[in-house]
């Protein structure tokens, strides 16, 4: 049975979408791996594999859960602070479950993901990603700009401009209030 996935903003590159597990609902926060919206741990492991695409290759099981909840504090580390050479460490560690070996396909050269152990290849994917994104733009990993929402995106905007996870909630309230201090100084 597949479950909805409840989060407010999906979509991100894996690893970001992988922080994005976890967000806030009017003032408290919500963890898609711990329970939220009523979904068991496991249940929102799935909705999570659902949305990234990871579910034809993965299984929701506890194993797995663990090893993300293990990536997601190591990215979390090494995106809020990229100089933390400790999440470095942590990061590094999750890659270390996993490797690419070159192939040659029939639509010419290949890469072909190998695991260990394969709990660990949704962590290993999202830590891989980072690396992608790092290699890209790493200028557009973005924290919203709101200091009261924990969410990440990519901002693929032509001008690279976008400040906030998605317009309609954080964007118009950061709009409202400006507002508002702009009337009551009057
Ligand atoms: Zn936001």
């Amino acid at each position: 049975m597949t479950v909805a996935d409840p989060r407010p903003l999906t979509g991100e590159p894996v690893s970001l979408d992988l922080l994005n597990t976890r967000w806030m609902a009017d003032g408290e926060p919500q963890d898609l791996f711990a329970g939220a919206a009523g979904l068991t741990r496991v249940q929102g492991l799935a909705a999570w594999l659902e949305s990234t695409g990871l579910a034809a290759r993965f299984r929701a099981d506890a194993a797995t859960l663990v090893h993300l909840l293990t990536a997601r504090e190591a990215l979390a580390r090494a995106v809020a602070d990229p100089a933390d050479e400790s999440a470095r460490t942590l990061v590094d560690a999750v890659l270390e479950h996993g490797r690419i070996r070159a192939t040659l396909t029939s639509e010419g050269p290949g890469e072909r993901t190998e695991f260990d152990d394969p709990t660990w290849g949704p962590a290993w994917t999202a830590a891989r990603d980072y690396l992608e994104l790092l290699a890209g733009t790493p200028g557009r990993i973005r924290k919203c700009a709101s200091e009261t929402c924990v969410l990440h995106f990519h901002d693929t905007s032509r001008n690279g401009t976008r400040r906030w996870c998605s317009m309609a909630a954080c964007g118009n309230r950061a709009k409202a209030s400006r507002h508002y201090a702009r009337t009551r100084e009057r």
